[in-house]
């Protein structure tokens, strides 16, 4: 290399630099290696020789700097606090789960009987524990069966009644109305028809009778879909059809009623009382009933089928079905959420106003001294695409604006609040309350910062 007399500190610091071996070979990083991999270390260790090369460390102190800048686990996701008042936020991963649910995780990780009967050495139905968990919570369901997620589900119900578009039958009626973006550029239609369903869109964006239905019903009908809107609400002139009068239609033509009622909720829940449940839809007449594990439930991320006994058998034997298999990790922490304690999810539901109150008004007390703070009353969200009208009466700490960023950047544990009328509020209806001593930290950390 081309030495200008510029470069010629660098050269010098560089070979001050301690060598790679050596600094993996120090015990506390070969350690470090055994827990975390080789990989993970060796980047730490480079970016620490950089900054010995640019004279931002002394030699000897690089290991303990490569150290230090390592990630808690083998995993870059961080933990993070969700302030944000959104009980079921998509982008902090959905519904957090129960400590059962990650216990549950941690047996399931090694080697376990999840297609092994222990008692006769046979093979044993896969996560059958979990399904049997799920048949006795919606005790309506003849069957059930659970894969990826809520697309999945609708997926496997569409390709298996359309026979992929090539059956006889290959329309799905549905109402205009119910032709929905989830988000991110999910949109039910095109799933339907990227398995070979043909839509049969009856009725208006705002109207739909039993006329409609009926007119559209034939020889070509897989099956009928009723969609549950759940992130938007279609008010003033509107009609729409309900589930008994679905039923009897369906019925008359031997094809079966699908609904898809997205927030997973098993039975009805007296907050969120426009909220379809599982038990409720199954009860009016619904053959089979998709929805996401991870909304209001509060689960992990999976699919539920429930319904008739014979088309949800029809449905695992798909060949399909394969494919959308879930993984031994979902079915365990699936089965601890429906057998477990109240997931966080319905506890945040479930929370008392004046709770969430008292608790910001602690949280407030304990940083007066260091910033300008406030406990304010809040409207929370339930989030997740669900139930959008359904105010909760919530309570927060309100921040300065300035510390936004630098909460959310927090080394430690970054806390997502959000910004309302001028102010940083960390909304406490998903932050559980063991969490308010690490928020309260966290803020004394982004002031110390200099933010604020
Ligand atoms: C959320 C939702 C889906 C998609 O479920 P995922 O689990 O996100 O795949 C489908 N239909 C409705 C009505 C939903 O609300």
């Amino acid at each position: 290399m081309l030495e200008t007399p510029a470069d010629q500190p660098l050269a010098d610091s560089r070979r001050a630099v301690p060598r790679t071996d050596t600094v993996l070979a120090e015990p506390a990083v070969r350690a470090a290696t055994e827990r975390l991999g080789a990989t993970i270390v060796k980047d730490a260790v480079r970016r620490a020789q950089d900054r010995c090369r640019r004279g931002e460390l002394a030699p000897d102190e690089v290991p303990s700097a490569a150290l230090a800048s390592l990630p808690p686990t083998a995993t870059a996701l961080r933990r993070v606090l969700n302030a944000t008042g959104v009980v079921v936020h998509t982008n902090l991963g959905r519904a957090p789960l129960s400590p059962a649910a990650v216990e549950a995780l941690g047996v399931a990780a090694g080697a376990t009987d999840v297609e092994l009967d222990l008692a006769t050495g046979r093979r044993g139905r896969r996560g059958r524990s979990a399904l049997a968990a799920l048949a006795a919570a919606v005790p309506d369901a003849g069957g059930v069966h659970v894969v990826n997620n809520g697309a999945a589900a609708l997926a496997l119900v569409t390709a298996a009644l359309t026979g992929t578009g090539r059956g006889p039958r290959d329309e799905v009626v549905i109402a205009r109305g119910e032709l929905v973006e989830i988000g991110d550029g999910f949109r039910i239609p095109e799933l339907l028809e990227s398995v070979g369903g043909r839509l049969r869109e009856v009725g208006t964006t705002n109207r739909v009778h039993a006329e409609d239905y009926r007119a559209a019903l034939g020889e070509r009908t897989a099956f009928v879909l009723k969609v549950h809107p759940s992130n938007f609400l279609v008010s003033g002139f509107t009609s729409s059809v309900e589930l008994p009068v679905l039923a009897r239609l369906a019925g008359e033509h031997g094809v079966p009623l699908v609904a898809d009622i997205g927030s997973g909720l098993l039975a009805p829940h007296p907050r969120l009382p426009d909220e379809p449940s599982a038990a409720h839809a199954l009860r009016a007449g619904a053959d089979l009933v998709t929805a996401s594990g991870d909304k209001l439930l509060g689960g992990p991320q999976c699919g539920l089928m429930l319904g008739a006994a014979e088309l949800v058998e029809q449905l695992r034997r798909h060949p399909f079905a394969r494919a959308l298999r879930v993984d031994k990790l979902t079915l365990a922490a699936l089965e601890a959420t429906l057998t477990g304690p109240e997931s966080p999810v319905a506890r945040s539901l479930a929370a008392d106003p004046r709770a969430l109150r008292t608790r910001a008004e602690r949280i407030r007390d304990r940083l007066a001294d260091v910033v300008e703070v406030s406990a304010v009353e809040t409207v929370a969200a339930v989030g997740g695409g669900g139930a959008p009208e359904v105010p909760l009466a919530s309570a927060a700490v309100s921040l300065p604006v300035a510390l936004h960023a630098p909460l959310r950047a927090d080394a430690v544990l970054p806390v997502v609040g959000r910004v309302e009328r001028g102010a940083l509020l960390l909304d406490l209806v998903a932050v559980a309350e063991a969490d308010d001593d690490a928020l309260v930290d966290a803020v004394r950390r982004a002031l110390a910062g200099g933010a604020g």
